[in-house]
């Protein structure tokens, strides 16, 4: 839905405010604004620290996105300072960021858009410049300069594609100043440029060429996009089936140097394009725009197969061309790379599935989201040129040189520093609990991505929120199952696959217990004891185990287990039981698990009884009738039996997994730390 001018609500708003409320308008629609793309900008007086009038340019500056963007993610440059610039002959980049640092009105600004001078040397007191599909089809197009003449007349100029920069933004100029009478520009394989007497009228035009340009493509649409059909879309079930097989697979292919997290895009338009007869053609030809390939890289990933040969031949197929993908990358950057040049991932950003959809990576969900919603656009602006004539891009060198452009690369740094396990996947059982809560909670402050399973569907869920609240979105999802269930527990791990591409870290925690003498346990309590501890416990260690293996590239595996395990305890022999039974699973998980680098490790806790469900129930005050004493001076009890005289929390268990998690303990598997405060009869041996 496109938004309309409200002459109620901008009225009586200063010269920023409006330039706010304008972006906020263009920037609610995908078609027309990319994710942190574009930049408008106004021309107004303001004071300065001495209380002197100005003439300011305010334009967007770097890191913002134009949809959520406020007063202060615009930058104000002084004019004058600005202007005697056109008479120059050229200006590097770096001459011409630390020349406009010196214009800001404030020092605490953010860093003025690269695009800055473009607005500058442009008469116009408003001046927006975006990124629609439309006109970038038309930008894009196989003789698009001739097209847009025939389109648009001369109320459009055509500014042939050079990089952005003091160059590009002074061709921009005189151009406009030899056409004063033109209402746009179009810049070849970029995007488009509109202005405005005043902050309306700057949207009105805007929006007034984008409809054109669209209205223009519809005309010239031919029925069939991009060839019509070549391969069948799968229904949605056998395409999970096959997703849930194929994608740690892919995972492990592309996080050979960092972990990726993967994001499945099935919309029909990317279902579409995946399976038809000319995709990979037109995917090949190169990035819809420079302000995509950042994100998207200049080529995505074409896989050449049809489901229809089957998992295994697919799979294949989809491996070989994510490794040719990476030598063709590299080849390119060894072609065009200049010194000093950081070398980059050589790994897909974004792998085109026939018949399935779409698959993007990024360092976190979020990213592999954003990349996903840019190629989106790039379909529809290789539908769009593709119409017009034949789709075309820039050339290996000028992608390069955008790629790699040291500008771009700073707006990447303004991301926050990856912390120790970014990028990571984890599953954990009994999310929901006290303990599990707080392993999750301490995994998501290092990066990862967590699943948070557990019967209790409105707690794990609630817990997902608060960590999705904190971290970001994308960042945890809630796994409801019954970790008794073997249907369950693989439907849970498919559902994680399938948002995240795979799986780093398995923490199996889930669990309950019984204080009860022999003669009292029943067979039911032994049974269901045996069934959460012991059986859900290898139920989800071997499901973790499939997919470590699938994507090869080793894994770590948590149990929580109890000083119980190795310390029997008074009247609680199936709970004793059933932990000493999760501890030797475990050193036989880390014999099987070794070759392929999947540490299994436990942790065992002692008496965490702040926030614990299993403390809150029958079990504290039959713990409290067996030592003897009254249920509140359990805490008391327990600390003074400790060698450390402490009490143990939930976050002190966490601290464990972190650190067993971690490639701190690359070389540990097999063993068993303590979090009990120091019991002396249950010192491992
Ligand atoms: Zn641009």
């Amino acid at each position: 839905m496109r938004a309309f001018w409200s002459a109620e609500e901008s009225r009586g708003k200063s010269a920023l405010d409006l330039l706010v409320y304008r972006s906020n308008l263009l920037g609610h629609d995908p078609t027309i604004v990319n994710w942190k793309g574009g930049n408008t900008s106004a021309k107004a007086d303001a004071i300065d620290h001495a209380g002197r009038s100005q003439r300011v340019l305010w334009v967007k500056g770097s890191g913002s996105d134009l949809r959520t963007i406020t007063p202060k993610g615009f930058v104000a440059l002084r004019l004058e300072e600005i202007l005697p610039l056109e008479r120059r002959q050229a200006m590097p980049d770096e001459e011409m960021v630390d020349y406009l640092m010196q214009c800001m009105l404030r020092p605490d600004s953010p860093r003025p858009s690269i695009e800055t001078l473009l607005h500058a040397f442009l008469p116009f007191p408003h001046i927006d410049h975006t990124h629609p599909d439309a006109v970038i089809a038309f930008c894009t197009a196989d003789g698009g300069e001739a097209l847009t003449r025939r389109a648009f007349g001369d109320r459009v100029i055509w500014v042939p594609y050079q990089r952005p920069g003091f160059a590009l933004s002074r061709a921009v100029a005189e151009a406009v100043r030899a056409r004063p009478r033109a209402q746009a520009v179009f810049l070849a394989k970029h995007g488009l440029v509109t202005w405005g007497d005043d902050a309306a009228s700057c949207y009105e035009s805007t929006l007034a060429i984008v409809k054109e340009a669209e209205a223009g493509l519809a005309r010239d649409a031919r029925a069939a996009a991009f060839g019509g059909p070549r391969v069948s879309a799968l229904a949605p079930d056998p395409r999970n089936e096959m997703l849930g097989a194929l994608l740690p697979r892919l995972r492990g292919a592309v996080s050979a140097r960092r972990p990726a997290i993967l994001h499945v895009d099935v919309a029909p338009d990317v279902v579409e394009f995946v399976s038809s007869e000319q995709f990979d053609r037109v995917a090949l030809v190169g990035a819809a725009c420079p302000d995509h390939l950042v994100h998207t890289k200049y080529l995505p990933c074409v896989v050449p197969a049809d489901p229809a040969v089957g998992l295994e031949r697919f799979s294949t197929t989809a491996l070989e061309a994510v490794g040719r993908y990476a030598e063709e990358y590299r080849v390119y950057v060894a072609a065009h790379r200049r010194p000093g040049d950081p070398e980059g991932d050589p790994h897909p950003r974004v792998i085109l599935l026939p018949g399935l959809g779409m698959v993007t990576t990024g360092s976190d969900k979020e990213a592999a989201e954003r990349t996903a919603g840019l190629y989106h656009r790039a379909i529809a602006v290789m539908r769009g040129a593709s119409a017009l004539s034949a789709f075309t891009s820039l050339t290996p060198q000028e992608a390069y040189d955008v790629e790699y452009w040291p500008l771009e690369l700073y707006k990447l740094s303004l991301a926050p520093r990856p912390r120790e396990l970014s990028g990571r996947v984890a599953l954990v059982t009994g999310g929901a609990g006290a303990i599990g809560r707080a392993i999750a909670e301490r995994l998501a402050a290092e990066g990862v991505h967590v699943g948070l399973m557990d019967i209790d569907e409105p707690g794990a869920a609630e817990a997902a929120r608060e960590l999705e609240s904190r971290y970001g979105a994308g960042r945890a999802m809630a796994l409801p199952a019954n970790v008794t269930s073997e249907a369950e527990v693989g439907a849970a791990f498919r559902r994680m696959v399938l948002a995240y591409g795979g799986l780093d870290i398995v923490v199996s925690n889930a669990g309950l217990a019984l204080s009860r003498t022999v003669e009292e346990t029943t067979a039911a309590d032994w049974d269901r004891l045996f069934a959460v501890l012991a059986r859900g416990y290898f139920l989800v260690a071997r499901e973790g185990f499939r997919i470590m293996r699938a994507q090869g590239r080793g894994g770590a595996v948590i149990f929580i287990t109890s000083k119980n395990a190795q310390l029997a305890g008074k009247n609680s022999s199936a709970y004793n039981s059933a932990k000493a039974a999760e501890e030797q699973l475990m050193r036989s998980l880390a014999e099987e698990g070794g070759a392929a680098s999947i540490r299994v490790n436990a942790v065992a806790p002692d008496a965490v009884l702040r926030g614990s469900k299993i403390w809150s129930g029958d079990w504290r005050r039959e713990r409290a009738r067996d030592h003897g004493i009254e249920e509140r001076g359990l805490e008391e009890f327990y600390r003074n039996r400790t060698t450390l005289k402490v009490n143990v929390f939930a976050e002190d268990v966490a601290e464990a997994v972190v650190f067993l998690a971690s490639d701190r303990a690359a070389k540990t598997t097999g063993c068993t730390v303590t979090v009990d405060g120091g019991i002396p009869g249950a010192y491992p041996r």
